[in-house]
């Protein structure tokens, strides 16, 4: 089969590999309609070199037809339709019965320290074949997959298997009180997302923050207060005050991914700590501000800052 696989920094590659076959009488083999390609692949074709073997195969945003199913697969028949989720997780185990499925304790890489495996996602997330092939092999097939009518177009689900349930739960950490207002930095597709469940939720205010003239359009078509952070260097953080009555937005996301475009990432970062208190700006620029990790420092600081009585919200994938 045909699949997109990695051969070195910027040399990506679609080579002809083996199909994946049935291992274990819960896998299922998928044969892949549609996938995504997200902004965390970028890490992959650039800086996570040093965490692939050429040949990997990359993706981990699909869907599909179930093609085959392992012999205790009850739960979806040859024929299905499936979204399949980045986040490997077995659905029983612990961690995954607390909800924390990126913690599954079945499917966690101990030895890098990481979380659940991934797909398409290098050794530190269990080197899985990823979803940018004709077709995918799947554990868990009773409870990893999720099943979606026949009927309408991949368009419509796709979406389930990354970057929907992300701009999701930045909202859902936001934590933006009801009618309240809630400042987004970057409005690619986590972000537009983000901003777009904020008020489908019922956030009273919600602004963003780009500079690229299309995503600051299709922002203001859905009613959000779109900010060009070109026109807006050096004041945006007192611009988004003076719109929220000199307070501030109750909640702040951050969605720049970490290879935007032009690296805006630490710009952005600079800008979007003249809203947070001192104690926790200063920790965050300190990280924020030195390179293109700057999201995932970003990320890692944000777990720390959620303690305060501010709240932000971080997503890096996207
Ligand atoms: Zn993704
Ligand atoms: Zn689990």
């Amino acid at each position: 089969m045909r699949a997109v696989a990695w051969h070195g920094k910027r040399d990506v590659r679609v080579d002809n590999v083996p199909e994946p076959t049935i291992r274990r009488p819960t896998d299922i083999i998928v044969k892949i309609t549609t996938t995504g390609l997200c902004g965390s692949d970028l890490h992959l074709y650039e800086v996570l070199g040093a965490f692939l073997d050429e040949g990997d195969v990359l993706g981990h945003e699909p869907m599909g037809i179930v093609e085959e199913v392992g012999g205790e697969v009850a739960a979806l028949s040859p024929g299905d339709r499936v979204v399949i989720p980045f986040n490997i997780s077995c659905g029983t185990c612990f961690m995954c019965n607390q909800g924390l499925h990126s913690q599954c304790e079945t499917t966690q890489v101990r030895e890098q320290g990481m979380g659940a495996s991934l797909f398409g996602y290098t050794k530190l997330y269990g080197q899985v074949p990823g979803g940018q092939a004709e077709y995918l092999w799947v554990p868990f097939g009773n409870t990893l997959p999720i099943k979606v009518p026949h009927g309408p177009p991949d368009e419509r689900f796709v979406y389930l298997s990354d970057v929907l349930p992300t701009a999701w739960q930045a909202v859902q950490y936001a934590d933006i009180p009801p009618g309240g207002s809630v400042a987004v930095i970057g409005l690619g597709p986590i972000g537009d997302m983000s901003a777009r469940i904020a008020m489908h939720q019922g956030a009273g205010q919600v602004i963003g923050v780009d500079l690229v003239p299309e995503r600051l359009e299709r922002a203001r078509a859905q009613k959000i207060e779109a900010l060009d952070l070109a026109e807006h260097k050096d004041d945006l953080a007192d611009v988004i005050r003076e719109m929220t009555d000199g307070r501030g937005p109750d909640a702040v996301i951050d969605a720049v991914g970490m290879e935007a475009h032009g690296s805006p990432g630490p710009k952005l970062a600079q800008q979007a700590t003249g809203l947070l208190p001192d104690a926790v700006a200063g920790k965050f620029m300190q990280k924020a501000g030195v390179d293109r990790l700057a999201a995932l420092y970003l990320a890692i600081d944000i777990g720390a800052a959620a303690a305060a009585p501010y709240r932000w919200s971080v997503s890096t994938a996207g």
